[in-house]
């Protein structure tokens, strides 16, 4: 804790006052135009990888990246989500897991739910997740398994993303956007899903950026 002290000291004593405008102004209100969906895992820190300020991100982590399906009991990501969207108008929604997720680890050797309860519990909006990569991936394991348990369940959570009325209100409209990425801790690589190819590639590589395919429907008269 004394680090942290430390830390806050050093931030009021030399950070604040060289961003002091920053504050002020963001003192008014926010208006960021990412929501930005991510683990709780330690190692992330979506203000660095992508060279944000204070203000530019508005921020939902919990274990694992997960986003329980509308209705799926009482946790605060519905209603992040809904404040993020038809409150603030954010423009893109980004699932952001990462390499060596611990959570993605216990979705596929669970923790003993005796000691784990609630953990157990909110595993268990990735079982789609666990029950795809059980399906599709019968020869994988060890940490070639993990790899693709991150990636499905990036997809898996987006779609879970999609039974939220916001969001899908916003996606109808073309007003909001989707986005998967994966985090290398070990590179600092940001790995973004690429519908086209069906792949995650680096997002350096990738010439623009492509969002899920929209919800689209030009209503005719049938
Ligand atoms: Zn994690």
């Amino acid at each position: 804790m004394q680090k942290l002290i430390q830390g806050l000291h050093h931030f009021q004593t030399t950070i604040f006052g060289s961003q002091r405008e920053l504050f002020e102004r963001l003192a008014q209100g926010q208006s960021p135009e990412v929501l930005f969906i991510t683990c709780s895992d330690s190692r992330i820190n979506p203000n660095l990888i992508t060279q944000t300020e204070p203000g530019e991100l508005f921020i939902l982590r919990n274990a694992g990246n997960i986003v329980p399906p509308y209705g799926a009991g009482q946790g605060g990501e519905a209603a992040t989500i809904e404040f993020a969207v038809a409150g603030l108008g954010v423009k893109d929604i980004i699932v952001c897991g990462h390499s060596h997720c611990g959570a993605m680890k216990g979705l596929l050797e669970p923790p003993s739910s005796r000691d784990f309860p609630a953990l157990t519990q909110w595993l268990s909006h990735a079982e789609s997740t666990r029950r795809i990569v059980r399906d599709k991936y019968a020869g994988r394991e060890g940490a070639s398994l993990i790899n693709v348990t991150i990636q499905e369940n990036v997809l898996a959570q987006m779609e879970n993303l999609r039974t939220h009325p916001v969001v899908a209100s916003g996606l109808a409209q073309g007003k909001l956007k989707l986005h998967g990425w994966v985090y290398k801790i070990e590179t600092g690589q940001v790995f973004g899903y690429d519908p086209e190819s069906s792949q995650f590639r680096t997002l350096t590589e990738q010439r623009s950026l492509r969002p899920m395919p929209e919800r689209k429907l030009v209503a005719l008269e049938i």
